[in-house]
């Protein structure tokens, strides 16, 4: 089988942590090469953003990366991308008319409408990930969103018309029939982790004080590092590690940063807050280790493959019951849930489980039990393979571009 992948502004070759990059390229990426290891042949269309990326990049075996000329060869907003669609579809149509693909799987709303034009003229089945949804974002941001406005209409287009959305959570499925998708056509299929990678045993960087907590993820108000650091305040004798955001040379032009460092003054609590910047994949296990939890604060979160990672490893995980993580993450089990934005109530939750440590290793050993169990990317891979195999056996003769020219 061969899949043609569509990611635009998410590529699996770019450094992860920063603001428009993370899980997105992290699920392309793993979901890829796990698929290729069973055979199946992968191209991953992404924009090409530097001129000296060469247009073919291998990534594993049966996996490439396939730069695509759309826009300036640049770092771009995800926001400013839509203008460079059509360009982006019309490469993408050039492509498929050399190499045709059995399925075409797009991972966001943008390359949804690539993926659409270029697939339309030849039937090619297409499957689409949202990612995250346009209405979830503006629900939550409201004036302050930058997404394009032509972003729900369109959502809501893929949404009705793609042959499958592959939906990563239950609370995506609720949103997707609020935009008229055909339950018949929806499937969930969940992000994964690395199981090899993220495990309990292996290093663990040191602390500073007795007890840490760890946040990871790109800083953006709405991932919440804000609220833990509130929390912090009624938390004494805690250390708080952030990972993510710019990379460290270039951390203290970040705003984010500016702002989170200013309210960890403000609290009294800037001793014990560290802001790392982006954290490199191979480090992130270590540190992920060194928590006593990791917190994912976020006021929204359409998957969060953190909390993920951080069960692989064995560590509880206090989470938000917001998105992806009401299906993740098991409260009282594997982590706790807390309402989302409630700083007293985090901090609430926190000191019960920093004070009971016979309670953490349990839902430690939870934890790992249940990525094992349902969120390995080999799992990942036979799901979404599943769905590309009936895909492809529903491709009905009478659709088939020949029929269509007959
Ligand atoms: N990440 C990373 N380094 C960082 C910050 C984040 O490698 O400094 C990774 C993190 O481990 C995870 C991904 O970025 O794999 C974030 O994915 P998630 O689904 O949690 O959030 P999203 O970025 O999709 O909002």
């Amino acid at each position: 089988m061969r899949v043609a992948m569509v990611s635009e502004h998410a590529s699996p070759l770019a450094p992860v942590g920063e603001v428009d990059a993370g899980g997105q390229n992290v699920h392309v990426g793993a979901l890829a090469v796990a698929l290729g290891r069973r055979g199946v042949r992968v191209t991953i269309h992404t924009r090409r953003d530097d001129p000296g990326l060469p247009r073919r990049v291998p990534l594993a075996p049966n996996v490439v990366v396939d730069h695509v000329d759309a826009g300036p060869p640049r770092p771009l907003p995800k926001d400013a991308l839509l203008p460079h669609m059509d360009a982006f579809a019309t490469d993408l149509r050039r492509c498929w008319a050399l190499q045709p693909p059995d399925v075409v799987h797009a991972h966001y709303w943008m390359s949804g409408l690539a993926a659409m034009r270029a697939a339309a003229p030849s039937h090619f089945p297409l499957a689409q990930t949202f990612h995250a949804l346009g209405t979830v974002k503006r629900r939550h941001q409201g004036e302050s969103d930058t997404s394009p406005r032509q972003r729900v209409p369109v959502e809501r287009y893929i949404a009705r018309t793609a042959d499958r959305v592959l939906a990563t959570c239950r609370d995506e499925v609720a949103e997707l029939a609020g935009l008229g998708a055909d339950p018949t056509r929806v499937t969930v299929v969940p992000c994964g982790v690395d199981l090899d990678a993220f495990t309990p045993d292996g290093a663990t960087e040191a602390r500073a004080l007795r007890r840490r907590l760890v946040v990871v993820g790109r800083l953006v108000e709405r991932k919440g590092v804000g609220d833990v650091i509130a929390a912090l305040a009624d938390l004494p004798g805690v250390e708080l590690v952030v990972a993510g955001g710019s990379d460290a040379a270039r951390l203290d032009a970040d705003p984010e940063v500016g702002r989170l460092r200013a309210l960890a003054r403000r609290l009294g609590v800037a001793e014990r807050v560290q802001l790392r910047g982006r954290v490199r994949r191979r480090d992130l296990p270590g540190l992920l280790r060194s928590a006593d939890a990791v917190v994912c604060p976020a006021w929204y979160e359409p998957f969060g493959i953190v909390p993920l990672e951080a069960m692989a490893c064995g560590v509880p995980v206090v989470a938000t019951a917001v998105g992806g993580m009401l299906d993740t993450v098991v409260d009282g089990v594997t982590g706790v849930h807390v309402p989302p934005r409630r700083p007293r109530r985090l901090a609430q939750a926190l000191r019960a489980l920093l004070g009971d440590a016979r309670r953490r290793a349990a839902m430690g050993v939870a934890g790992r039990a249940r990525v094992c169990r349902w969120y390995g990317w080999d799992s990942v891979a036979d799901a979404t393979g599943r769905a590309y195999e009936q895909l492809v056996a529903a491709r009905r003769p009478d659709r088939l571009p020949e029929a269509v020219a007959r």
